[in-house]
């Protein structure tokens, strides 16, 4: 079984904001392209095309429908997942190989492909779904944070940053430092109440997510309710409007 660090001096995450998430995939999409030739080796797509498709994906989105109270109207709320980059991360505790580890310096979770044996312990240990195991190579793989990118000194201060943050077109998603309270992520997370995902199991995940704001009758872009047509007079129209409408 392997160690988790006692201390990591940061606690390097992601915050996402699922108020303004609009579920168009280009995380996902720029995650698999960035890390299909990045630090964790290829990302397999087997057959993609044909029956029995299987692939890695380090980030996915869900999408739900959510029954809100009162009059409200249900709410889609689109959720991306991927590593949570937890504390008392349970995928590292239970390998038998020491491959997957957690890093004092900056508290990213990883996965050292030489040691891994394929044996899939960390998949059953993690609540979050966020491990993949690539049966191409008989490996596991997760998120990496994007190590390739935070740390690269070859690209623009201003890209280092993981590829699914630089790559929504919608801002829903921050990068930094969860151990400073200063930091724009740690504000942002005390501004608007960020949570812990399923927090009652005790792994203290370092990512967030910024709740939906509660939406009003008065929310921009909200559209108007539909009044009701009249009637037809003539009984005919009237049945034949009916059973149209059915
Ligand atoms: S790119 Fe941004 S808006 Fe699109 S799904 Fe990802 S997080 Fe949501
Ligand atoms: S989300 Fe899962 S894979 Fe990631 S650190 Fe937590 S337990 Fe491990
Ligand atoms: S941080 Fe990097 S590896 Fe992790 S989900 Fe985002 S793009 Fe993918």
């Amino acid at each position: 079984m392997t160690s988790l660090p006692e201390k990591t001096n940061k606690k390097l995450g992601l915050v996402i904001d699922l108020d303004i998430c609009v579920g168009c995939h280009a995380c996902a999409v720029n995650c698999k392209e960035w890390n299909t030739g990045g630090h964790m080796a290829p990302l397999t797509d087997l057959n993609p095309y044909g029956k029995g498709q299987d692939g890695v994906w380090f980030n996915r989105i869900h999408s739900y429908e959510v029954e809100c109270e009162g009059n409200q109207a249900n709410m889609t709320v689109h959720f991306p997942k991927s590593c949570l980059h937890c504390e008392d991360a349970a995928c590292v505790t239970v390998c038998p190989t020491g491959a997957s580890y957690k890093r004092a310096e900056d508290g990213i979770v990883l996965v050292d492909e030489d040691k891994c044996i394929g044996c899939k312990l960390c998949s059953w240990a993690c609540p979050y779904g966020a491990r993949e195991f690539d049966s191409d190579q008989g490996v596991m793989k997760k998120c990496t944070l994007c190590i390739d990118r935070i740390y690269n000194q070859n690209l623009e201060e201003v890209e280092r940053v993981p590829a699914c943050v630089s790559t929504c077109p919608a801002n829903a998603r921050h990068y930094g430092d969860l151990s400073d309270p200063n930091s724009e992520v740690s504000r942002l997370v005390a501004e608007r109440e960020g949570y812990d995902l399923m927090p009652e199991l005790g792994y203290k995940p370092t990512n967030k997510y910024l709740p939906p704001r509660p939406r009003t009758d008065s929310s921009p872009g909200r559209a108007p309710e539909a009044s009701p047509a009249p009637e037809p007079e003539n009984r005919l129209l009237r049945w034949l409007d009916r059973a149209l409408s059915r």
